[in-house]
């Protein structure tokens, strides 16, 4: 059964093999979170090793020590073996071990001790020895901070930790908009402030670094590819894999298109569905007292938060998108 994460603090002093894991394809909060819990423990003396399940955006290379970060697909065997060889696996920014894709079977078969600091709903608490679960949170980044004083370390937070922890709790909350930016998490940024982060770079990092086809990518999605149904208040998108082809789309250049479904006067809930290479991935984002989670969790083999959430599907785009819409009528009244 998982304990409390303030059980685990005394273990912080001895100097340990430590493995950082995060879901696939990380986000600036997966990759934040993670980098920014590395730069914290190397100043304990551990030997720290971050590992992603799968590559990331190209927008997230410049944070500090990206460089080091282990690709799984990439390194398996080093992987593998950094991981059976682990005193401590921290588990970040995902609650159910199959996030890990194809690293979940040895973060599973290792004798590590393994904690978890996460912000979504439902953790798979029998996973993990200790750890911390709070779906109030702003982002993992922001459970890592508090990770780092509540253990009594807040004197360690330098530039490089404040940096990865403002990108991942900036990307979370999106730019600071969404009801989860309380005043903890502005108390946070201003303490990171205080101590010289320079926010300003950080956007432009991840917000204006982008290459031309991608926001032609976007004019052509928005023109072609979108679909608006007033009587749900709700809107769609879909993306065949032709149309990522053409445009030479990236891992992370879909990222917050969605977004722009709610940015539609009167729309309470957004999808878009993507063609990937395995699978249809889904992506919910509604605004107000729509629960994409379980809407997520009820009809696409998914889940994530109550105003954002993601799914999948084996079916064809045209396939999957006809169901989206047949299941959308038992919504109506709730969309309204
Ligand atoms: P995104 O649409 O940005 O990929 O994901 C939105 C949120 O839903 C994220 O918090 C992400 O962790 C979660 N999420 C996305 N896809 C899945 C999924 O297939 N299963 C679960 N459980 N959560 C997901
Ligand atoms: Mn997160």
């Amino acid at each position: 059964m998982m304990q409390s994460i303030e059980q685990f603090f005394p273990k912080l002093s001895t100097p340990s093999k430590v493995v950082i894991v995060t879901h696939q394809k990380p986000d600036g909060d997966a990759m934040g979170s993670s980098l920014g819990l590395y730069h914290f423990l190397i100043q304990l003396s551990h030997q720290v090793t971050v590992i992603s399940p799968t590559n990331w955006a190209n927008f997230l290379d410049w944070m500090p020590t990206a460089n080091s970060v282990l690709n799984f697909e990439q390194k398996e065997n080093v992987c593998k073996q950094i991981i059976a060889d682990a005193d401590f696996i921290f588990c970040l920014d995902f609650n159910v071990l199959h996030r890990t894709k194809h690293v979940a079977v040895h973060i599973e078969n290792s004798n590590a001790i393994k904690i978890l600091i996460d912000h979504h709903q439902e953790p798979q608490v029998s996973a993990f020895n200790y750890g911390i679960s709070n779906t109030a949170k702003s982002s993992t980044c922001e459970m890592v901070y508090d990770f780092i004083v509540d253990s009594g370390y807040q004197h360690l937070i330098n530039i490089d930790i404040a940096t990865c922890l403002y990108t991942g709790t900036m990307t979370d909350t999106g730019s600071f908009r969404f009801p989860s930016a309380t005043a903890s998490v502005h108390a946070m940024i201003a303490y990171f402030k205080s101590i010289g982060l320079q926010h300003t770079p950080i956007h432009e990092h991840i917000y204006d670094n982008f290459l031309e086809g991608r926001l032609r990518f976007i004019g052509f999605v928005l023109t072609n590819r979108m679909e608006v149904l007033y009587q749900y208040n709700t809107a769609i998108m879909y993306v065949y894999k032709q149309d990522l082809q053409r445009y030479d789309i990236k891992t992370g250049d879909t990222e917050g298109l969605v977004n722009y479904l709610l940015t539609i006067e009167g729309i309470k809930f957004g999808a878009i569905v993507i063609d990937r290479n395995e699978e249809r991935k889904w992506s919910f984002r509604s605004k107000g007292n729509f629960d994409v989670n379980t809407f997520a969790r009820l009809h696409f083999e998914g889940g994530g938060h109550f105003n954002a959430s993601g799914g999948r599907s084996d079916e064809s785009v045209d396939e999957t998108v006809q169901k989206f819409k047949q299941i959308l009528k038992q919504y109506e009244q709730a969309l309204q």
